[in-house]
């Protein structure tokens, strides 16, 4: 890492005294947030362009072990049940990974492909380290962790949407006896047996645990506005046209929205079988919830034990609140090739967000914000 420079914090002794505790401030040039998809990307990018790994750039990533959000996925969730995990730059998935086992857990296999990843092209990932926040200080961000602090004149943040997952707030919350949960804290369908669950939701993630914990107990399936399925394959057609709506949003400084919203859900053999099931009879939202269950609009109640928020999750950057950069809606106008860059303040590129929130997005938005902000900073 580069230069030191010495900055003091008081701090408390033991015996209650105020003592001065001089820790180092880590001076870079580029700090990339998160070591997911789009943090690699961004990594393998800056390195491809010289930038010295360790000296010119590093990331910082909280969680113990390679893998990004993938290591917390359920253990239902396989190479066959995942839409697709693309290929990060210049190493195929295939080469660590046989992906002939589509029954290999996706929170194993991804794991192991970003850890030879990192090794191979010797990425200079610093973990476990929690962003906590981010400031600007003397034309220079100071990036404060649970352990050290560092001092960089750019930020790549790539720390995705699975630290922050969204329940809508909905009348009774708190009185309901039962068990309420988000997507991000389900594991298997066997711990519902015997419990009515009313799963919410109508993105990929709400029919896959629909399809799963019908299979094992009684539920209702619950959404906000009509799901709307789709008759024909996504073609990479229908995927452009949709990150090209999510990306209009984001230049136009709105909140991304999912791509779901905008491409629809494809039929899949799993979800017509469901359908087959008779387990696909979407209602429309409850009203408020009770102590034992929900009410409906017309009045009347429904048991349950169990509901299921796969309600989706919102991007993961409140350690950037101080930097300002988030219209009063929660919108951010963004700019630059691919809509990496913050408009406010080019030092800043979000990668992972809006248009990029995808493995594929990721690693182009990975090579389109390491170049624009090398070059802004004037490293390249
Ligand atoms: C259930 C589910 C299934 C999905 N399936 C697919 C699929 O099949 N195909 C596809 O293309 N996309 C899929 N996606 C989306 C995809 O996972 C992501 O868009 C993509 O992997 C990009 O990841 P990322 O690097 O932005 O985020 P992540 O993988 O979440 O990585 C973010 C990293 O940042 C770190 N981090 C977070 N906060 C901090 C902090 N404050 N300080 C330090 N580090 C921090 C985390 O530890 C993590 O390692 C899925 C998403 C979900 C939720």
């Amino acid at each position: 890492m580069a230069t030191e420079e010495s900055a003091s914090a008081a701090s408390k002794t033991d015996e209650g005294t105020e003592s001065r505790d001089v820790r180092a401030v880590l001076k870079t040039d580029i700090v990339v947030i998160g070591a997911g998809q789009a943090g690699l990307s961004s990594a393998y990018h800056l390195r491809g362009l010289g930038i010295a790994p360790g000296k010119g750039f590093l990331v910082l990533d909280k969680s113990p072990d390679s893998g990004g959000a993938w290591q917390y996925r359920w253990p239902s969730l396989t190479l066959s049940t995942v839409n697709r995990v693309h290929d990060l730059p210049g190493m195929q998935f295939a080469d660590v990974v046989d992906a002939g086992h589509t029954e290999v857990k996706a929170s194993v296999a991804v794991p192991r492909y970003f850890a030879a990843y990192e090794e191979k092209f010797e990425l200079p990932v610093y973990r476990p380290l929690r962003v906590k926040v981010v400031c600007e200080r003397n034309e220079r961000f100071r990036v404060e962790t649970d352990r050290e602090t560092f001092s960089t004149r750019g930020i790549i943040n790539a720390t995705g949407t699975w630290e922050t997952p969204y329940i809508p707030n909905y009348p009774g919350a708190d009185r309901f006896k039962g068990r309420q949960l988000h997507t991000r804290d389900y594991r298997t369908a066997d711990e519902f047996v015997g419990q009515h669950v009313i799963v919410v939701g109508s993105g990929i993630s709400a029919l896959q645990l629909l399809d799963e914990i019908s299979r094992v107990t009684s539920t209702t399936w619950v959404t906000r506005r009509e799901p709307q399925f789709r008759d024909t394959p996504f073609t990479p057609e229908d995927g452009r046209a949709a990150v090209a709506i999510v990306e209009d949003r984001v230049r136009r400084g709105l909140v991304p929205g999912s791509v779901v919203s905008v491409t629809g859900i494809p039929w899949t053999p799993a979800l017509e079988a469901a359908r087959e099931r008779g387990i696909l009879n979407r209602l429309p939202m409850f009203s408020e919830i009770t102590e034992d269950g929900v009410r409906w609009a017309d009045g009347t109640d429904q048991k349950a034990d169990v509901i299921l928020w796969c309600t989706g999750f919102r991007s993961s950057l409140d350690h950037l609140a101080p930097l300002q950069i988030r219209e009063d809606d929660g919108g951010i106008f963004m700019d630059g090739r691919l809509a990496t860059r913050v408009a406010k303040d080019p030092r800043i590129h979000l990668v992972g967000y809006g248009p990029s929130a995808s493995t594929i997005g990721a690693n182009r938005a990975g090579g389109a914000a390491a170049r624009e902000l090398a070059s802004h900073l004037g490293l390249i």
